[in-house]
């Protein structure tokens, strides 16, 4: 497999291929807490590929995901917690394989990573993320990669289940490399993610219908939403070159919220001219979710996991925050002037 040494743990992968050589493995593919494009494109574009290759294989995800993911091949078979423990606990406790796709700290599985804790099975880790956390028996990590969606295709191409390569799976490949490279606008660097685009063309995808169906299918509501935010929940700070966008109960319910609503949100106020760094605070029944993206070197994962339980990649991380919406605000307002000299030392 073709991947750049210096950014990558590749471990194991022959005792998988080993194991997976052998019909009728029972396998679990596991991603993380509020999954994403990349999250529920990779595990179902896997999914598929080990089911078409004789085993048995679910896909479980620690809350719900968005909408606009829900028609992806696979999608209705995904088990959701809550409300599926017993069943969840069950297939991991069952299972001869266990993979871990998409994050690098077992804490983004949430309650998930108990009956983790207790299995003996086979576990596999395939994720993009920097300084992985989760040791796992077979460990493919690479940062230069655009998406877990691209290892997943490499793993595929490189380790003989090739041959249950189709234009479902290629779906949801294609998914997962174009929501984490935001349309191929970062993240996507390599000549190798193109290479893998137009192999994925092969399999007879409509890629404009692909799109359509991701970013062309807001309700009306949402796209409401979005105007109100950024007309009146944006605060700009030009010499830190920052802008944040917030939202508060009231404002959801107002726009009949539903899961997914605000995913992309943070990326509009990067939009302006001269903006490096956006911040976008949601509150939730029980925390505020962060979400960070930056332009350059300005690591965002860093800032995330210093004062927001976060993490993630340097221009995309997010985390939690347990005190009020107003004093979150505060604090991030607050952290700003400390990062006035890195934030303008960039000439993006
Ligand atoms: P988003 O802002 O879209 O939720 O997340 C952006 C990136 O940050 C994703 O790569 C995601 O995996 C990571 N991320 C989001 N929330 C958290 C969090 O609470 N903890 C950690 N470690 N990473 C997060
Ligand atoms: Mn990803």
């Amino acid at each position: 497999m073709n991947l750049k040494e210096n950014s990558a743990v590749i471990k194991g992968l022959e005792q998988l291929q080993k194991i997976l050589s052998e019909l009728s493995r029972r396998i679990v593919i596991i991603t993380h807490y509020n999954p994403d494009g990349d999250a529920i494109g990779s595990t179902l574009g896997l999914q598929i590929a080990l089911t078409k290759s004789g085993h048995t294989c679910s896909v479980i995800t620690p809350n719900d995901y968005p909408g606009f993911l829900k028609w992806l091949p696979g999608a209705e078979k995904i088990i959701i917690l809550p409300g599926n423990e017993a069943r969840v606990a069950k297939l991991i406790q069952s299972s001869d394989i266990i993979f871990f796709l998409d994050f690098n700290d077992i804490r983004r599985m949430k309650e998930i990573s108990e009956p983790v804790s207790r299995s003996s099975a086979f576990t596999v880790l395939f994720d993009h993320h920097p300084d992985p956390v989760v040791i796992a028996d077979c460990m493919l990590s690479d940062t230069a990669v655009s998406s877990t969606a691209e290892l997943v295709y490499r793993f595929i191409e490189g380790t003989g289940l090739n041959k249950s390569m189709d234009r479902d799976i290629a779906a949801c490949l294609f998914v997962g490399i174009m929501t984490d490279t935001g349309c191929f606008s970062y993240n996507s660097s390599l000549p190798e993610t193109y290479t893998i685009m137009a192999d994925l063309l092969r399999y007879g995808i409509d890629k404009d219908q692909i799109y359509y169906r991701i970013y062309d299918n807001f309700s009306c509501d949402r796209m409401r939403l979005l105007g109100f935010c950024l007309n009146d929940r944006m605060e700009y700070f030009p010499e830190c070159r920052t802008a944040l966008i917030w939202l508060d109960r009231k404002d959801q319910e107002k726009y009949n919220f539903e899961t997914g609503d605000s995913e992309g949100f943070v990326n509009y106020p990067l939009s302006i001219k001269g903006v490096r760094f956006s911040a976008f605070f949601i509150e939730k029944e029980d925390h505020v979710k962060v979400s960070f993206r930056s332009k350059g070197n300005f690591p965002v994962n860093t800032f995330s996991a210093t004062y927001f339980n976060g993490g993630g990649h340097r221009n995309a991380s997010g985390g939690e925050s347990y005190e009020t919406l107003d004093a979150t605000l505060e604090k991030f307002r607050g952290l700003l002037p400390q990062y006035r000299d890195e934030l303008n030392n960039y000439d993006g």
